[in-house]
């Protein structure tokens, strides 16, 4: 057998049968590990349709990234490989600017400025994609916090840019954005954002940049759900180009961080359809979803639940926390046993406090709703019972 011989119509389950893996259904977000999120179907159609021509991919980036700005309200932007992709086409910016010299050279560093600046509490698991074009760290404040002065304390020659994280369940006490953005641009620095994951709200596609970032590394597969491998790149055109000259197709450090043209007529696609959905229906469509969640739930013994939409739940999702009175298995455990059960229910945990799990609406569509609130019960009451 082969795939493009099966008799049936070519669907996603054949294609898992056919490679004898079980698929899950997404209920934790557009999480990389559990494929992210459904890219639009505008966004598969556009990928298609692009596998039509053949153009010049510097004059496709150029035109699509000048269409993103517009969409989003930006003055500038570029396409990457994914949110993580744009991370190092950050620092290889900061580092390298407009040098062919420099460019080619990275990552190593010798002779140009490439230390950036981050403050401890923006430290997270993704940073390493910071230091994969050759930049070092200098950490600044504690994870509780840190003031201005302990960032100018640390600007040297050596200095490159400042990182600035935008990120669910990041630690409080950082440097407001436009402060920091104030202390770089009188140092001739750029501020990098990682706001990866901030969208929806759609009004995030603005108020990083307009708060002096000066690159802000989007993801394209997550809620915009444009291609899984995609993101961009928004914020001030000397710097935006400066991320275009130090990013695929050139040759450099992040030549292995291409994106098709497919890909990127597939993001372009999804995101035109993303900026004009109307925020409040689809929110309140996600609520509708997770109150159902929510009444199912909460009325086991020793679970609270309630739907939670705020800064670290960029959608409504149903929070679900386990009391002290719960006698039951932790939510790490209670996850795998959704993860191990048929079907296969992938539910969020790990992020927020330790008591507490979520099942998150994006990746779900109104019939996998109900199995998995049926499956998450039942699970919850078999353990409840101490099986
Ligand atoms: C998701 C995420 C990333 C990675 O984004 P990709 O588009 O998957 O590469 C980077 N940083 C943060 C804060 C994220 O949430």
């Amino acid at each position: 057998m082969k795939l493009n011989r099966m008799a049936e119509r070519l669907t996603g389950a054949a294609i898992t049968k056919y490679l004898g893996i079980t698929p899950l259904i997404n209920a934790g977000g557009p999480n990389t590990r559990h494929s992210g999120s459904r890219p639009r179907p505008e966004a598969i159609r556009a990928m298609e349709a692009m596998s039509e021509v053949f153009v010049q991919i510097d004059e496709l980036l150029i035109a699509a990234g000048e269409r993103i700005a517009e969409l989003t309200g930006n003055e500038a932007a570029t396409i990457t490989s994914g949110a993580s992709g744009g991370l190092v086409v950050q620092a290889a910016a900061a580092m390298a600017k407009d040098d062919p010299d420099r460019i080619s050279q990275l990552p190593i560093t010798d002779g140009m400025p490439h230390e950036l600046i981050i403050q401890r509490g923006h430290r997270f698991i993704y940073d390493h994609l910071y230091l994969a074009a050759g930049a070092r760290f200098v950490e600044v404040g504690s994870t509780d916090g840190c003031t201005l002065d302990e960032v100018e304390a640390a600007i040297t020659a050596r200095t490159a840019g400042i990182i600035h994280l935008e990120s669910p369940f990041k630690s409080v006490g950082a440097v407001p954005l436009p402060d920091l953005a104030d202390l770089a641009h009188s140092r001739g620095l750029p501020v990098l954002a990682d706001c990866a994951s901030m969208l929806p709200p759609r009004a995030n596609l603005t108020i990083f940049t307009d708060q002096g970032a000066d690159l802000v590394s989007f993801s394209g597969g997550k809620a915009v759900r444009g291609p899984q491998s995609t993101g961009f790149l928004i914020g001030k055109p000397e710097w935006v180009e400066y991320a275009r000259l130090n990013n695929a197709p050139n040759p450099g450090v992040t030549r292995a961080q291409k994106v098709s043209k497919e890909e990127i007529a597939g993001l372009l696609a999804a995101l035109e359809v993303f900026v004009d959905i109307d925020e409040e229906i689809e929110t309140r469509h996600y609520r509708e979803q997770m109150n159902l969640v929510v009444d199912q739930i909460a009325e086991i013994p020793g679970m609270a639940a309630e739907v939670k939409h705020n800064y670290d739940h960029y959608i409504p999702q149903a929070v679900v926390t386990f009391g002290d009175d719960w006698r039951g298995p932790s939510t790490a455990e209670i996850v795998e046993r959704l993860k191990a059960g048929t079907p296969r229910v992938f539910a969020a945990d790990g992020q927020g406090p330790s008591n507490t799990m979520w099942i998150d609406p994006l990746n779900l569509q109104d019939r996998e709703v109900e199995i998995v609130v049926e499956q998450f019960r039942n699970i919850l009451i078999e353990a409840a019972s101490g099986r």
